[in-house]
């Protein structure tokens, strides 16, 4: 198998692996628990707590151990809202479904919500996020980087204007937590989700910085300083420290890497088969993504023929009851229906090589004229 999807899960790393291990196995103790095996689990709590805080540059008091990015974006949106009670919220278009739809909810409870769409390079306009505020604007939200596109948003400007307004600026870092630092000092919140970068599946964090006021969306025990009620994850958090470490420590050596695959592939698609275009602008983004339309191909169909050859990659468009709905983000990109429905993202990991690009090359040439052949 190729595995060219990397931007929806990742393979759990070995050393990640090892150091999960014992909260696994033998060390089970309740991290709330009063006794030797409690105080093991909390110590491993507190410790993953202290490598993140460190490497992400904030404080201890400011990570919050939560199941991922959906989580995080979720209890950001709706923590301020149940805060603030009323008001208005600013979103980009193009932005992952736990928070467009959170807002959505919002808007349910008589919040007003206005989405600003991206340019055609695939980035949102901070002075187009800065008109859609008013004066009775509480939240805003731009991701770091879009899942489908891997097009880096200009988060330090929106960051600055959010700031200059009193308004609660959280940034989704799902898509960008391996490649970029996280921009602690340019957001209120942010989220990652550790399953991106070589850890486990159901954990992340939520970087929720001092002064930033949430309500909170999870009430139960005193867990997360009493942020987030529910037995915490011991090895899931653990994984996610080892994961993020990792990461830090090996990221000038990881993105080049990737790149380097990135745009190899790149380069023969848009060369060797006609009627290509990528989506986006290349200049703007993240290494580990292309999203790619091919001229009188479904992106479904070439997912299908693909997975049969053994590579796996994913479309952008949303498949419902087996009819395929253009992207969203490249309609609002500017791209007609067709070409919306066309797309595909090769997404790119560390654990990829040179031979699986070329191999996944010639797999995607003679899918494409399999297709524009009507199937010969
Ligand atoms: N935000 C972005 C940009 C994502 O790409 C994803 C998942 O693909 C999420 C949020 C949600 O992450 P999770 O499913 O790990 O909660």
């Amino acid at each position: 198998m190729i595995y060219l999807d990397n931007a929806a899960s990742t393979k759990l790393d070995e050393e990640v692996l090892t150091a999960m291990m014992p909260y696994l196995t033998e060390q089970y103790g309740n991290a709330q628990s009063q006794h030797a095996a409690g105080r093991a689990s909390a110590n491993a709590v507190m410790m993953a707590r202290d490598k993140i805080y460190a490497l992400a540059g904030c404080s201890a008091h400011e990570v919050y151990f939560v199941s991922g990015g959906t989580e995080a974006g979720n209890t950001a949106l709706k923590g301020v809202c149940a805060l603030r009670k009323k008001g208005h919220l600013v979103l980009s278009s193009i932005e992952h479904a736990s928070l467009s739809e959170s807002a959505l909810d919002m808007q349910k409870l008589g919040f007003d919500v206005t989405f600003v769409q991206p340019e055609s390079d695939g980035a949102v306009l901070a002075e187009n996020v800065a008109k859609a505020m008013r004066e009775d604007t509480i939240f805003c939200a731009v991701m770091a980087a879009n899942n489908e596109t891997g097009v880096i948003q200009p988060i330090e400007e929106i960051g600055k204007i959010c700031r200059e307004r009193g308004v609660f600026f959280y940034t989704d870092c799902v898509q960008t937590a391996a490649y970029l630092p996280l921009p602690v000092n340019c957001a209120d919140a942010m989220g990652f989700s550790s399953h991106k970068f070589y850890g486990p599946k159901g954990a992340g964090a939520l970087i929720l910085k001092k002064g930033s006021k949430v309500f909170r969306l999870i009430s139960g025990g005193m867990q997360e300083m009493g942020f987030r009620g529910g037995t915490v994850n011991t090895a899931g958090i653990v994984g996610t420290a080892a994961a993020y470490e990792k990461a830090c420590l090996n990221r000038e050596k990881v993105n080049a890497h990737i790149k380097n695959l990135r745009d190899k592939f790149l380069n023969r698609v848009l060369t060797e088969i006609n009627g290509t275009r990528l989506n986006g602008d290349l200049n703007k983004m993240l290494p580990s993504i292309l999203n790619i339309s091919f001229d009188g191909c479904d992106g479904e169909n070439i997912l299908f023929l693909l997975d049969l050859k053994g590579v796996c990659v994913s479309t952008g468009a949303a498949c419902a009851a087996g009819a395929v709905s253009p992207s969203d983000t490249l309609i609002t990109m500017g791209c007609g229906a067709s070409e919306a429905k066309s797309p595909v993202r090769f997404s790119f990991g560390k654990h990829n090589t040179e031979k699986e690009i070329y191999l996944a090359f010639e797999a995607l040439k003679s899918t494409v004229e399999k297709i524009r052949n009507n199937g010969k």
